[in-house]
């Protein structure tokens, strides 16, 4: 009941915000990953509070840590912003990984106890815990119709992922789901993009 609630939700969303997921879509490069952000040109374009989706930003669906080339990028995170302005929100708060993040980046907040995205509560939570607006808040998050929809909700800036970490090998019909999935989103709302671009022109 909950998860047909949710998708009721996201289409009603995705109706509203369409024209804003498309733009992202737009304006994103292909195969975009999270190292090839610099935390300091974050900071510098005015983040306080970055907020990192798990699956597929920072390790592959279902992994229990981060990969290792993210290593020395959280610690610089947790260096620039402060660990306190620093979050995971993930629809698998999985008790392993907040016992990681505990283990290897003190003071980097988990969110758990909140309604997953794209309800926009995690998001709510987030800036209600560090006093901070919106409009100082990014997520990077590599789905469209959970995490970027969210973050356009909640009015929060958004990096989109569009190269996402997967691992054939260990999990594959659940990567085969997630791929068509990010397939079928990100392409739904080029057509989108196309369509409002046709119909304004
Ligand atoms: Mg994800």
């Amino acid at each position: 009941m909950k998860l047909l609630k949710r998708i009721y939700f996201s289409m009603q969303m995705l109706h509203r915000y369409h024209h804003t997921l498309a733009s992202i879509v737009k304006n994103t490069p292909p195969l975009q990953q999270l190292y090839q952000i610099s935390p300091v040109t974050l900071k510098k374009q005015g983040v306080a509070v970055l907020v990192l989706d798990f699956d597929g930003v920072l390790a592959a669906d279902g992994a229990s840590q981060p990969v290792e080339e993210l290593h020395q990028w959280l610690h610089d995170c947790i260096n620039i912003f402060g660990a306190d302005n620093l979050f995971v929100l993930s629809n698998k708060p999985l008790v392993s990984r907040i016992q990681y993040f505990n283990q290897h980046y003190a003071g980097v907040r988990y969110i758990t106890g909140v309604k997953k995205k794209p309800y926009p509560d995690g998001l709510h939570k987030i800036m209600a815990l560090t006093g901070q607006a919106s409009t100082s808040v990014m997520l990077v998050d590599d789905r469209l119709l959970t995490g970027v929809l969210a973050a356009c909700i909640a009015n929060v800036h958004v990096t989109y992922i569009t190269k996402a970490y997967v691992c054939w090998s260990q999990r594959p019909i659940q990567e085969f789901f997630f791929m068509s999935l990010r397939f079928l989103e990100h392409h739904m709302l080029r057509w989108y993009g196309f369509w409002g671009a046709s119909h304004r022109g």
